[in-house]
């Protein structure tokens, strides 16, 4: 396991992904009425880990020996489903987290998917595209025996894209010939069975849910995204597919970011010539008539919507008490630590989850795996019309659960913990969760224990 910790003034916190997922499942458990303990335990697990070590030839004539993972949490409601990350920090335990993230995503969505997630340890930034493809085919090649259309369907996710999954649907193609495979990789391309939408899906899916979100007037004064000040973290396939969304929706964006650093402007950043810049120049960090911030100090500044869409546990117990945003809208997986959790619910700053937040990737990931199936290509309107509806059904959904234990209708089935937790008003991440986590108890049930 992990060790890695943050220090602030006061609290000191243990950031190992696994850790951190099982307190968000035992704080989500404990307002659900009743669950057995046997299946705590099973659906707390993984069901499967792939680890493998495998070498690729680099451009210099070198050998480097890689390390990666593929890990499906549950599969309940179908195949496996999860996005591959390539990032020098991945580990085992971030996989196992994201896996078991996804299991409840397609849960809450209603979405016949399981959880997964793959991750290979390296630095795209120090790879050419020909290494990067002998990579992805090498990796596909590793974990080709557990992967397919109706086993486990792996994404893009971070420093991953449409050219990784086509080259992953090429590999698995020509290992498994005479069938039709569209659908055993979903975010290709459009123009080899990828669906369009499919890369707006996750940026929009943010809007969506922000919107219906306002309008349920928890905060009177913003009750619609026309008019917000937003910070975005991240300026990649989620952070700028959605500032370019809340932009037309007449938010502005006051600050936005990259591994470089961040940049602010009070009065709004010009997206057309942020997108120029970044192609020229290969960050935002520099644009004229903006001025530069730390990636730290972008979280802290005054907005109205903060929208944290880059790496994992950015907001902690080091810098919760710090944030002034109204509302923060997870479009990255797992931004916020747990005790930053604990602390923004008693400031009364509200966090609409990651598994709800940013699950319009996933929900076009699903349909672009229909499409597959049926050989079929729906038109953009469609597929964005069907994501907006579905969207904004999860916010209704999580919302009005959220509001029957607030107004005591239902209250924690395990008053005791939810208590000493500081949650005896819900968060929506524990409630969310617990829809989900109550869909796939459910289900195992009545699948009944085997044999
Ligand atoms: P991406 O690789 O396209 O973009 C990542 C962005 O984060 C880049 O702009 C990068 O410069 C920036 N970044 C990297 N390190 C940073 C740092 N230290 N500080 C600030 N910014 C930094 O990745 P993405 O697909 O946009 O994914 C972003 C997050 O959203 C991840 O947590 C991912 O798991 C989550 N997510 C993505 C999707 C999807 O459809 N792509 C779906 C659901 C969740």
């Amino acid at each position: 396991m992990t060790d890695s910790k943050i220090e602030s003034t006061s609290i000191v916190e243990n950031l190992d992904p696994v850790f951190m997922s099982e307190q968000q499942f035992d704080r989500a458990v404990c307002f659900m009425q009743e669950i057995k303990t046997g299946l705590v335990e099973f659906l707390k697990k993984p069901k499967r880990i792939t680890t493998t070590y495998f070498p690729i030839e680099l451009d210099d004539g070198s050998v480097q020996t890689f390390h990666a993972y593929r890990v499906v949490h549950n599969r309940v409601f179908g195949p496996g489903k999860g996005g591959v990350r390539y990032h020098p920090d991945v580990t085992l335990e971030e996989v196992i987290a994201l896996a078991k993230l996804m299991t409840w995503k397609c849960a809450l969505m209603n979405i016949p998917f399981g959880g997964a997630k793959g991750g290979v340890v390296c630095d795209v930034k120090h790879l050419s595209e020909k290494e990067l493809r002998r990579i992805t085919r090498r990796f596909t090649t590793e974990i080709s025996h557990a992967i397919g259309p109706n086993v486990d369907i792996p994404a893009p996710d971070l420093y991953t894209n449409e050219q990784t999954m086509a080259w992953m649907y090429d590999t698995y193609d020509v290992l498994h010939p005479g069938q039709n495979n569209l659908p055993s990789v979903t975010g290709k391309p459009v123009e080899m069975g990828g669906s369009y939408g499919r890369n707006e899906a996750t940026g929009l899916g943010v809007l969506y849910v922000t919107e219906r979100f306002l309008s349920k007037a928890l905060i009177p004064q913003q009750q619609e995204v026309a008019g917000a000040k937003v910070v975005i973290q991240g300026y990649g396939s989620v952070g700028a597919v959605a500032a370019e969304a809340f932009v037309r929706k007449g938010a502005s964006i006051v600050a936005i970011s990259d591994s470089s650093g961040g940049i602010h402007k009070a009065d709004g950043i010009d997206l057309d010539a942020l997108a120029q810049f970044k192609q020229s120049h290969g960050s935002v960090v520099g644009m004229p008539d903006t001025m530069s911030i730390t990636n730290d100090e972008l979280l802290e500044l005054e907005c109205d919507i903060l929208i944290p869409a880059a790496l994992s546990n950015q907001i902690h117990a080091g810098n919760a008490q710090k944030i002034k945003a109204k509302l923060i809208v997870e479009g990255a997986n797992n931004p916020t630590t747990v005790k930053a959790d604990e602390i923004l619910n008693q400031r009364g700053i509200y966090v609409i989850p990651d598994i709800m937040a940013n699950a319009g990737g996933v929900t076009v990931s699903y349909y672009e795996w229909v499409q597959n199936q049926a050989n079929e290509q729906w038109a953009m309107d469609y597929v964005i019309e069907k994501l907006k509806t579905k969207m904004y059904h999860v916010v209704d959904v999580v919302f009005d659960r959220w509001q029957k234990f607030v107004v005591g209708e239902e209250v924690p089935g395990d008053k005791e913990t939810a208590e000493c937790l500081c949650e005896m008003k819900p968060s929506f991440r524990s409630i969310a969760l617990m829809q989900a986590i109550e869909r796939v108890a459910k289900a195992t049930l009545m699948r009944g224990i085997w044999p």
